[in-house]
């Protein structure tokens, strides 16, 4: 784009790119939500040419090697390509590199990877534009306008008390971040008045960040003001949760669906409860046979994320939609559900610092369970040629370090040991679910 140091200078990039998205929600995004025909066009045309990038890559060249996909075959040359595996991504992503994009005009994003090693994933500035316009066009689906104000609530250790984020992307809104894992009766009053003065429209976060919001307005800690929306994302919602979330907060509710890889990819419909609208003017969707989810960028032109399996099962959910949309909508999402660590004196925290702990250890495989509050053993599997007692005792200071527990034991097994009934090796095995949460919010036991 240019070749002037300030092109990487995070506040003009976003200037201009929020410039873009607006400009791509009144062209596109916004006719799209009620024609059809532009909707399959656009579709169509992005999906040629997401093919057509991918046969540069390594990845995809022996099984693209027509090079040029037109618009009319793209569908079925889409639909003819395997799986694309998280593998691939985690161990070999330049293999997924189109080349089409200089270096200094690359936007990376890392996550952090379940084997230990980073994850990264090249973008364009496509990543920015085409979420500013898709934002845009769900929040006008809302009722909500820009410039909001969103208190976002996380249980995350390492966020301070209280911080202030502005989200350029998301209708240029405001968010004023709580720890409401964190926050103590101390706290009470200041974290009171603080969100009163902010005035905010909108309540964001986890949903069992939101159970946690709700459990500690019950428990006297924090009053929130009341709220136009709820937003959640990132793990599946347990029914319960959901009928806790509308119990606790007397607004609409709004779940969003998406992954790191691709950013949000469908939201809640505002009519069709429970069922999810895809962006599909930026992603394809389909489904296997065992119900798994298959996503395919239509929009980055940096990397090639074609029939790309999150892990996530899903319904199709066909017919037109009550609201009018023509996106294809997904439901019944079973994916990620996460719990949270109960930590010695009760306060309930997320899992992710200790997630990365153990990530970034030589591990082939590991499993936290919590069998009482206050307590966690943590089951590991050694990478072969590692010393697992002498990994041990570095985990467990690790561990001891970032969370305050009454009893922590680290031990190295075997994998079958991991196991549950079901054959399945989960990383987290927790007391305080959504399930959990949700029971104690309607006058439950905090049976954690
Ligand atoms: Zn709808």
């Amino acid at each position: 784009m240019t070749g002037h140091d300030w092109w990487h200078d995070a506040g003009l990039r976003t200037a201009v790119a929020v410039g873009e998205g607006w400009r791509l929600f009144q062209d596109l995004y916004l006719q799209t939500g009620y024609d059809a025909e532009l909707l399959a066009a656009t579709r169509r045309a992005r999906l040629a040419q997401a093919l057509t990038r991918a046969a540069r890559t390594q990845h995809f060249a022996p099984l693209l090697p027509h090079g040029e996909t037109s618009e009319r075959e793209a569908d079925s040359v889409l639909a003819a390509l395997p799986v694309l595996e998280k593998d691939v991504l985690r161990n070999a992503p330049d293999t997924l590199a189109t080349g089409l994009v200089a270096p200094w005009d690359e936007l990376r994003v890392h996550t952090s990877g379940t084997t230990g090693e980073p994850v990264w994933i090249a973008h364009d500035n496509s990543k920015l534009t085409e979420a500013t316009a898709a934002n845009l066009r769900m929040l006008e689906a809302y009722g909500l306008r820009p410039g909001m104000r969103i208190i976002r609530a996380t249980a995350d250790l390492r966020h301070g008390l209280v911080d202030y984020e502005p989200m350029p992307y998301f209708g240029g809104a405001m968010a004023l971040r709580i720890n409401v894992s964190t926050a103590s009766a101390h706290d009470g009053a200041f974290l009171s008045r603080l969100c009163a003065e902010f005035r905010p429209d909108i309540l964001w976060g986890q949903p069992l960040e939101i159970l946690l919001a709700a459990l500690r307005q019950n428990d006297g800690t924090l009053t929130l003001p009341s709220f136009r929306a709820v937003l959640t994302h990132g793990d599946s919602m347990d029914p319960q949760a959901r009928e806790a979330i509308a119990g606790a907060f007397d607004c609409p509710h709004h779940d969003l669906y998406g992954l790191q890889e691709f950013g949000r990819v469908g939201w809640e419909c505002p009519v069709s409860r429970g069922t999810y609208h895809i962006d599909e003017e930026r992603v394809a969707v389909s489904r296997e046979e065992d119900g798994q989810v298959l996503l395919s960028s239509l929009t980055n032109t940096a990397m090639s994320l074609l029939r790309y399996r999150p892990g996530d099962a899903v319904e199709l959910s066909s017919g037109p939609c009550p609201c009018g949309r023509p996106h294809l909508r997904i439901a019944g999402i079973e994916g990620r559900r996460r719990a949270l660590i109960v930590e010695a004196d009760g306060r309930l925290v997320n899992i992710k610092p200790a997630r990365l702990i153990l990530e970034e250890a030589p591990l082939h495989r590991w499993q936290v369970r919590q069998p009482e509050a206050g307590r966690l053993e943590v089951l590991i599997v050694p990478r072969v040629a590692e010393d697992g007692e002498e990994l041990a005792g570095r985990l467990r200071a690790a561990l001891g370090e970032a969370m305050s527990l009454s009893a922590l034991t680290v031990r190295p097994v075997e994998l079958a040991e991991l196991a549950t009934p079901s054959g399945k090796a989960p990383h987290f095995r927790l007391r305080a679910t959504q399930e959990a949460l949700s029971n104690a919010l309607g006058g439950g036991s905090s049976s954690w």
